[in-house]
Parts: structure tokens; C-alpha cells; sequence
């Protein structure tokens, strides 16, 4: 038996976020970040929900990578204020923040630690959430987990709850427009590791698959055209599209090591997530073929890679990888991000056991030890190709 959980509504194409007209209600909770709130969209947003007749109060508190501390800040406004819909508006971690506030407003006795799949928080009973993303590549709009960061233990918390996924989630390509270059690389290539690590994942399926591997083709195809050219109306909105069909395919299979070492690395030395798990992706290709060669293979074949065999397949792939990250100025090593040998050597041993902790690891198709992560931390802070 699997179980698969799908946000309810997808509202896609140009025009999407006037759908929120027809939404009915009566208080709206927006959560949201500094940044976002300066652009307009906060205004659009909450001026097509007063059309609707519905009253908006916008907390703007949510940091990069939120933390636990937010999360209690923000259910806190919400149980005094009481909305029955909550919005996540902006990258992933305003997302991430609104799914985590919802439990906590739902049920005034837990903390942030004890979200989990297993207790019924009854969400639905005191608000419903919509996700608004403004990047296109976190996919957190799709999932139904919320990565929060405990800062004191330099750790980052993935809480997963099967309620916690979005009613309506609303892809407008008008959102994505105004992403820095930077910034539509790091989260491009954060829903192509996505897509890649949830089509090798042990918990992949027919539906992961399909998703994956669609939202892996039109990765290759159009984010280097996003990247290069700000004005491709086109390639923005393919990657916006992408990057939720990717954050579908891995909440229903799974991430791996790339994200188990992406984590890790991230918390210590406080780089944005995309780049880091971006980073360690063409090494855990190299490090997991020998477990998956086939299905690494497939995923060349979907990109138009022609090979005799499927060993030369993937070779290819994780050359096409490389060379995509290039193109975007995505460093290749972690001493590229620069991060002297002696701060990585001093926490090295730290940062392999956050990753051989992460339940990522366990889902990757060849499950490293720890010795393992250890040498792939290492080879990836020297560039060096993974040959064991
Ligand atoms: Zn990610």
C-alpha cells in the first residue's frame, strides 16, 4: 500500500493569483518575509482577498532558513487573531514557515519539535493554507513537510505531517519575474535535485516518477534560458511549473544524499540551501549509480543524451550536471564556496553525523555509512571525481 498526498488545487498560467477572489472566508493570515512585503505582491495579494470580502492581516517576520522562534511568534498572532485561512507567501521558507505556524495555531500545546506524521493535528478544523510561491525550485508550496531551523543546535528539523500539505497552491509566472539571476540558479537547481533525487529514490513510484522526470526535462530545457535572459516570460513560467511538479515527486518518494549533506552543510556554514544541495548533487550521482545505474540512465536518455550503454549514459549525466552549474557560476567544491580547510576540517566530524542522522540518507538508492559520507564530504571540498 503507499499512500500519496496531493495538494488539492493547483492554479496555473498567467492570471492565477485572481483566483484568490473567489476564495471564501473571513480572516487571512499572510506569512511572509521583509523583502516580499516591499515588492507589491503583498498588496496585490491582499487586495484581491478584501475584493473577496475577506479581512487580511500580513505578519512579515519570516527570515531566511526560519526558525523555531518565528514559528512560535507567528502562531502566536494567529491564535489571536484567528484566520481560517492561512497564506505562505514567498520563497521556501515562507512556505515552510506557514505550514509549520498551522499545527501550532490548530493546537495551542504542542512545540515546533513535535510536528509529525503520526498525531492527527485536526488542521483543517481552524484554517485552511494556501502557498504562493514567488521563486521558482523549493517546492515547498507542493510538500507536505516544513524544514525549520533549530539555530541553538545549528541543526535543521524536517517535520513532516500528512495534513500539512496546501488546499490551493497558486503558480503566477508574473511572481518569478522579478528573481535576481542568482537566485533563479540557486532554486532551479535546488527542484532539479529534486526531481533527480526523487526518481532514484527507494520510495519512488509511478506517480513520482512521472512528475520527476517531466519536471527534470523542462529543468534542462529552460533554466539556462530563465538564467540568461530575465524577460523569457516562457522559461519563467515552465520553471515555475517545474518546480512544483518536482516538489510533488519528491513529497511522495523522497530527497537523498544530496540533500542529507546539503542540510548539514547549510546549517554549520549558513549557505542557502540550493546551492548546497546542488553542490553535492553530481557527487552523489557518481557515489549511487553503482545502486541505480538504470534509473540514472533513464533520466539521461529524457534529456536527450545518446549513449551505447547505460554506464556511458551517466557519465554523460553527471557531465550535463556539471556543466549546467557552470553555466550558472554555481561553485563545484566546497572549498569553491569558500570555506577555508581549517573552519571544514574543525567540523567535519559535525557535519557527517547531521547527515548520517538525516532520514534523506535512508531513502537514497545505496545507503551510505558513516565513513562514506565522510570521504564524499571530502572529495567534495576538493572537486575530486567519486571513485569508490
Ligand atoms: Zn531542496
Amino acid at each position: 500500500m503507499w499512500e500519496l498526498t496531493i495538494p488539492r488545487t493547483i492554479v496555473v498560467g498567467e492570471g492565477a493569483l485572481e483566483y484568490l477572489k473567489e476564495v471564501t472566508g473571513k480572516r487571512v493570515l499572510i506569512v511572509t518575509d521583509k523583502v516580499i512585503h516591499k515588492l507589491d505582491f503583498v498588496e496585490k495579494v491582499a487586495n484581491y482577498l478584501k475584493e473577496a470580502g475577506l479581512e487580511v492581516k500580513v505578519f512579515d517576520e519570516v527570515e531566511p532558513e526560519p526558525s523555531i522562534e518565528t514559528i512560535m511568534k507567528g502562531a502566536e498572532i494567529a491564535r489571536k487573531y484567528g484566520p481560517d485561512w492561512l497564506i505562505g507567501l514567498g520563497g521556501g521558507s515562507c512556505m515552510d514557515a506557514a505550514k509549520a505556524i498551522w499545527p501550532l495555531y490548530a493546537n495551542p500545546d504542542i512545540e515546533v519539535a513535535e510536528i509529525n506524521p503520526f498525531t492527527k493535528f485536526e488542521l483543517r478544523k481552524k484554517a485552511k493554507l494556501i502557498c504562493i510561491p514567488t521563486t521558482s525550485g523549493t517546492g515547498a508550496d507542493a510538500t507536505w513537510a516544513s524544514i525549520i531551523t533549530d539555530a541553538k543546535e545549528e541543526r535543521k528539523m524536517e517535520l513532516p505531517s500528512r495534513e500539512m500539505v496546501a488546499d490551493i497552491i497558486i503558480l503566477d509566472p508574473e511572481l518569478p519575474k522579478s528573481m535576481p539571476p542568482s537566485l533563479v540558479a540557486d532554486t532551479g537547481l535546488d527542484a532539479l535535485t529534486h526531481a533527480i533525487e526523487a526518481y532514484v529514490s527507494q520510495w519512488r513510484n509511478d506517480f513520482s516518477d512521472a512528475l520527476a522526470i517531466k519536471a527534470i526535462q523542462i529543468i534542462f530545457k529552460y533554466l539556462p534560458r530563465a538564467y540568461r535572459n530575465p524577460e523569457d516570460k516562457e522559461a519563467k513560467e515552465k520553471m515555475h511549473n517545474a518546480a512544483t511538479m518536482a516538489g510533488i515527486a519528491f513529497g511522495n518518494s523522497q530527497v537523498g544524499i544530496a540533500h542529507a549533506m546539503g542540510h548539514s552543510l547549510g546549517a554549520i556554514f549558513k549557505v542557502p540551501h540550493g546551492r548546497t544541495v546542488d553542490l553535492f548533487l553530481s557527487y552523489s550521482i557518481e557515489y549511487s549509480a553503482r545502486e541505480a545505474m538504470e534509473r540514472y540512465a533513464d533520466i539521461a536518455r529524457a534529456i536527450g543524451i545518446e549513449a551505447k550503454t547505460d554506464e556511458e549514459a551517466v557519465e554523460k549525466l553527471i557531465e550535463a550536471v556539471r556543466r549546467l552549474d557552470r553555466e550558472m557560476g554555481e561553485p563545484a567544491s566546497i572549498k569553491e564556496l569558500g570555506i577555508s580547510r581549517e573552519d571544514f576540517e574543525k567540523r567535519l566530524d559535525d557535519l557527517v553525523t547531521r547527515a548520517a542522522n538525516s532520514s534523506c540518507t535512508f531513502m537514497n538508492p545505496r545507503v551510505p555509512d558513516v565513513e562514506d559520507i565522510k570521504k564524499l564530504f571530502i572529495y567534495a571540498y576538493e572537486g575530486k571525481k567519486v571513485d569508490f
